[in-house]
């Protein structure tokens, strides 16, 4: 996509937001009549995750040449990526003991009955099945449900053993970076549309809410808890910003440029069905195909800095609610355990609210607990995702001047050598 025309479909994808938030605010439920509209954008993007995902990790990693070479940059992304989650718990954590916004709230039966029902249906995962959701038995089965986790573990594995095959081996990658031009080809189609489809899911999703005065009469119930999500959410914003500035050494254009992603996911709710259009914006700016090919597919499967924030903060309040005071080490077990739980979460809607159950098990609170947030949570998720996807965006900038440097050690390297054997 052309410049202008990606400075166009901004400003149409921003005036989609509004007039999506608008729409669903004044029509209530009766803007539901437009829904399809979203779910149409929302299907056409799933469309291509799976080929998209396949043939880009694949291909990134067989770039690197070499499968030894594989291990520094792809441990410094997990270590940054690990780091920028731990940083977003410690802003939640600082938050919520601040502004203690569960302390006096009461808990109604209605949303004892729903939390109840919620931990029931969903609760029982523990870290093992974090770490076995790794390795799919079944690589159709898990792209036919969407969990990319797997899959990227996979395409990881096959392209690193595709690159020691020789000539036969060559003819696959090929194959994978002409499969991977396609599809990005594809999404920047796609993008055309994502006006129309951001309008729709915004207003629809405030629809089905019944409107802005159902809305707000559910938010103010427990407003303390929605600001105090609000505003760690916006501080961790601001700090990935800075250090999108310091260590990419990039300026404010790189979060002009990643915004059609963000406004993506706020309309979507899923970090995963914007891992397309974040790649597209990401290549568009100019970061390296490692980037976009290799830390990005990454970052979206398991770097989710917003969710693991979120868990921190309503395990937190859950705790404030039932008057249990949790000390120190309940709380660096809440880091801990909400670090795997951001990891083990899929880039779909409300994922983090069901793995947030491992987090409420590891220190002891009731399930039931969660039943207060749910009805803010589809709400929440929205900020949340967006959050997910722009630390997923700085990290690919980040790592792109990491790797960059390391390719021009290289190249230094390999002139050094020609020009001994010259001089030699
Ligand atoms: N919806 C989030 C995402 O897709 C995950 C979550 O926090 O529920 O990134």
């Amino acid at each position: 996509m052309s410049h202008k025309h990606s400075m166009i479909v901004l400003y149409l994808i921003a005036l989609g937001m509004i007039a999506g938030l608008a729409a669903g605010w004044y029509f209530g439920e009766d803007i539901l009549v437009v829904k399809w509209l979203g779910v149409l954008f929302l299907n056409a993007l799933k469309m291509t995750i799976i080929p998209l995902i396949l043939a880009a990790v694949i291909s990134g990693v067989a770039s690197l040449g070499d499968v030894r070479k594989l291990g520094r940059p792809g441990g410094l992304t997990m270590l940054y990526y690990l780091s920028t989650t731990i940083l977003a718990i410690i802003i939640g954590l600082f938050l919520v003991n601040l502004i203690e916004p569960g302390v006096g709230v009461e808990m109604t039966a209605e949303a004892k009955a729903a939390g109840a029902s919620l931990a029931q249906e969903k609760g029982g995962s523990t870290f093992v099945d974090i770490i076995m959701s790794l390795i799919s038995p079944n690589l159709v089965q898990s792209a036919a449900e969407l969990q990319l986790l797997p899959l990227v573990v996979f395409a990881v594995i096959f392209g690193a053993a595709v690159t020691t095959v020789g000539d036969s081996g060559a003819a696959v990658i090929r194959f994978f970076e002409g499969l991977n031009e396609a599809m990005m080809k594809l999404v920047g189609w796609i993008m055309y549309f994502a006006p129309v489809g951001v309008f729709a899911l915004v207003a629809s999703s405030l629809g089905e809410a019944g409107g802005g005065d159902a809305f707000m009469a559910t938010v103010t119930g427990i407003g303390k808890y929605v600001s105090t999500v609000l505003i760690a959410l916006a501080v961790h914003s601001v700090l990935l910003f800075v250090i999108m500035i310091f260590l990419s050494r990039r300026g404010p254009s790189f979060l002009t440029d990643m915004a059609r992603a963000l406004m993506t996911a706020f309309g979507t709710a899923s970090s995963s069905a914007t891992l397309p259009i974040t790649m597209e914006c990401a290549k568009e700016h100019g970061l390296s195909d490692r980037s976009v090919r290799f830390v990005l597919p990454l970052g979206s499967t398991v770097n989710m800095n917003g969710t693991a924030l979120y868990e921190a903060i309503a395990a937190m309040f859950i705790a404030q609610m039932y008057g249990i005071d949790l000390g120190m080490g309940e709380q660096i077990l809440i880091v801990i355990t909400a670090t795997l739980a951001a990891i083990g979460a899929a880039g779909i809607p409300q994922a983090g609210t069901v793995t947030m159950l491992i987090v409420l098990a590891a220190v002891g609170l009731p399930a039931e607990g969660i039943g207060v947030l749910l009805s803010v949570d589809w709400f929440l998720d929205r900020f949340r995702t967006t959050v997910n996807v722009w630390g997923d965006a700085v990290g690919a900038a980040v790592m792109n001047k990491y790797m960059m440097a390391d390719e021009e050690k290289a190249m230094v390297e390999v002139f050094k050598d020609k020009i001994e054997e010259a001089e030699g």
